[in-house]
Protein backbone atom coordinates (compact mmCIF):
# COMPACT_ATOMS: atom_id res chain seq x y z
CA UNK A 1 0.00 0.00 0.00
CA UNK A 2 1.17 3.37 -0.92
CA UNK A 3 -0.47 5.95 1.33
CA UNK A 4 -4.39 6.47 2.81
CA UNK A 5 -6.64 9.07 1.99
CA UNK A 6 -9.26 9.92 4.67
CA UNK A 7 -12.78 10.82 3.36
CA UNK A 8 -15.74 11.69 5.42
CA UNK A 9 -18.41 9.29 4.54
CA UNK A 10 -21.18 11.12 2.75
CA UNK A 11 -24.01 9.62 4.42
CA UNK A 12 -23.05 9.41 8.09
CA UNK A 13 -20.25 11.78 8.00
CA UNK A 14 -17.71 9.05 9.71
CA UNK A 15 -14.22 9.33 8.47
CA UNK A 16 -13.41 6.20 6.45
CA UNK A 17 -9.41 5.07 4.93
CA UNK A 18 -9.21 4.93 1.76
CA UNK A 19 -6.01 2.46 0.52
CA UNK A 20 -4.57 3.77 -1.85
CA UNK A 21 -2.89 0.73 -3.52
CA UNK A 22 -0.45 0.98 -6.99
CA UNK A 23 -2.99 -1.37 -8.63
CA UNK A 24 -6.34 1.50 -8.27
CA UNK A 25 -3.65 4.22 -9.06
CA UNK A 26 -2.71 2.40 -12.07
CA UNK A 27 -6.46 1.62 -12.70
CA UNK A 28 -6.92 5.09 -12.66
CA UNK A 29 -4.58 6.61 -14.81
CA UNK A 30 -6.08 3.55 -17.52
CA UNK A 31 -9.93 4.39 -16.94
CA UNK A 32 -11.00 7.00 -19.40
CA UNK A 33 -12.57 9.09 -16.41
CA UNK A 34 -9.06 9.01 -15.14
CA UNK A 35 -10.49 7.87 -11.93
CA UNK A 36 -10.77 4.52 -10.30
CA UNK A 37 -14.22 4.00 -7.98
CA UNK A 38 -13.74 2.23 -4.61
CA UNK A 39 -16.15 0.88 -2.95
CA UNK A 40 -15.82 1.40 0.61
CA UNK A 41 -18.33 -1.01 3.82
CA UNK A 42 -18.38 0.42 7.09
CA UNK A 43 -21.66 -1.35 8.82
CA UNK A 44 -24.03 -1.90 6.04
CA UNK A 45 -23.30 1.03 4.53
CA UNK A 46 -21.47 1.15 1.15
CA UNK A 47 -19.87 4.52 -0.16
CA UNK A 48 -17.99 4.56 -3.54
CA UNK A 49 -15.31 6.96 -3.31
CA UNK A 50 -13.27 8.64 -6.76
CA UNK A 51 -9.78 8.20 -7.08
CA UNK A 52 -7.69 10.12 -9.60
CA UNK A 53 -3.96 9.07 -10.83
CA UNK A 54 -2.22 11.11 -8.48
CA UNK A 55 -3.81 9.45 -5.78
CA UNK A 56 -6.49 12.38 -4.74
CA UNK A 57 -9.97 11.58 -3.84
CA UNK A 58 -12.30 13.49 -6.35
CA UNK A 59 -15.95 12.39 -4.72
CA UNK A 60 -17.98 10.49 -2.60
CA UNK A 61 -21.09 9.13 -2.86
CA UNK A 62 -23.64 6.29 -0.88
CA UNK A 63 -24.53 3.69 -2.18
CA UNK A 64 -27.19 2.57 0.36
CA UNK A 65 -26.70 -0.59 2.16
CA UNK A 66 -25.38 -3.38 1.28
CA UNK A 67 -28.11 -5.92 -0.59
CA UNK A 68 -28.37 -9.70 -0.45
CA UNK A 69 -26.18 -10.98 -3.67
CA UNK A 70 -28.14 -11.86 -6.08
CA UNK A 71 -27.26 -14.75 -8.46
CA UNK A 72 -27.07 -13.42 -11.71
CA UNK A 73 -28.25 -15.66 -14.55
CA UNK A 74 -26.99 -13.04 -17.40
CA UNK A 75 -24.35 -10.27 -16.36
CA UNK A 76 -24.02 -8.01 -18.56
CA UNK A 77 -20.71 -6.08 -18.31
CA UNK A 78 -20.30 -2.79 -19.63
CA UNK A 79 -16.53 -2.33 -21.25
CA UNK A 80 -15.36 1.76 -21.69
CA UNK A 81 -14.07 2.25 -25.35
CA UNK A 82 -11.19 3.95 -24.00
CA UNK A 83 -12.74 7.22 -25.53
CA UNK A 84 -12.48 10.52 -22.89
CA UNK A 85 -15.48 11.97 -21.85
CA UNK A 86 -14.99 15.59 -21.06
CA UNK A 87 -16.57 16.13 -17.72
CA UNK A 88 -18.52 19.40 -18.60
CA UNK A 89 -20.93 17.39 -21.19
CA UNK A 90 -21.85 14.76 -18.86
CA UNK A 91 -23.84 15.06 -16.41
CA UNK A 92 -23.08 13.94 -12.86
CA UNK A 93 -24.83 10.60 -12.81
CA UNK A 94 -23.30 9.48 -16.21
CA UNK A 95 -19.76 10.63 -14.94
CA UNK A 96 -20.22 8.18 -12.08
CA UNK A 97 -21.88 5.88 -14.17
CA UNK A 98 -18.83 5.88 -16.44
CA UNK A 99 -16.40 5.79 -13.60
CA UNK A 100 -17.63 2.76 -12.07
CA UNK A 101 -17.38 0.83 -15.74
CA UNK A 102 -14.29 -1.16 -15.29
CA UNK A 103 -14.80 -3.77 -17.67
CA UNK A 104 -15.57 -5.89 -14.90
CA UNK A 105 -18.75 -4.63 -13.17
CA UNK A 106 -21.78 -5.88 -13.73
CA UNK A 107 -24.65 -3.38 -14.97
CA UNK A 108 -26.79 -4.52 -11.87
CA UNK A 109 -23.68 -4.17 -9.75
CA UNK A 110 -23.13 -0.50 -10.76
CA UNK A 111 -27.19 0.33 -10.40
CA UNK A 112 -26.78 -1.11 -6.51
CA UNK A 113 -24.03 1.36 -6.42
CA UNK A 114 -25.48 4.22 -7.81
CA UNK A 115 -28.90 3.92 -6.10
CA UNK A 116 -30.60 3.61 -9.60
CA UNK A 117 -33.00 1.32 -10.78
CA UNK A 118 -31.64 -1.81 -13.20
CA UNK A 119 -33.87 -0.14 -15.94
CA UNK A 120 -32.27 3.07 -15.90
CA UNK A 121 -28.42 1.44 -15.80
CA UNK A 122 -29.60 -0.09 -18.98
CA UNK A 123 -31.19 2.99 -20.72
CA UNK A 124 -27.78 5.25 -19.11
CA UNK A 125 -25.34 2.47 -20.93
CA UNK A 126 -27.66 2.15 -24.03
CA UNK A 127 -26.84 6.18 -23.68
CA UNK A 128 -23.06 6.09 -23.17
CA UNK A 129 -22.92 3.34 -25.84
CA UNK A 130 -24.45 5.78 -28.53
CA UNK A 131 -22.24 8.96 -27.27
CA UNK A 132 -19.37 6.06 -27.71
CA UNK A 133 -17.86 5.78 -24.68
CA UNK A 134 -18.69 2.13 -24.13
CA UNK A 135 -17.40 -0.12 -26.73
CA UNK A 136 -19.79 -2.98 -25.72
CA UNK A 137 -21.86 -3.97 -23.21
CA UNK A 138 -20.79 -7.85 -22.50
CA UNK A 139 -22.84 -10.96 -21.86
CA UNK A 140 -21.40 -13.14 -19.95
CA UNK A 141 -23.87 -16.46 -19.28
ZN1 LIG B 1 -21.53 6.35 6.64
Amino acid sequence: MLAVRRVKCPCCGEELVVPITTELLEEASRSPTGVAAVVLSHGKERVVVYVDGDGEVQGASCAGTEREAVIEEIREVPVPSGKKPDPRKLSEKEWRFLALCDGKRSLREIAGLLGITYQEARLLAEKMRSRGYLREVVIEL
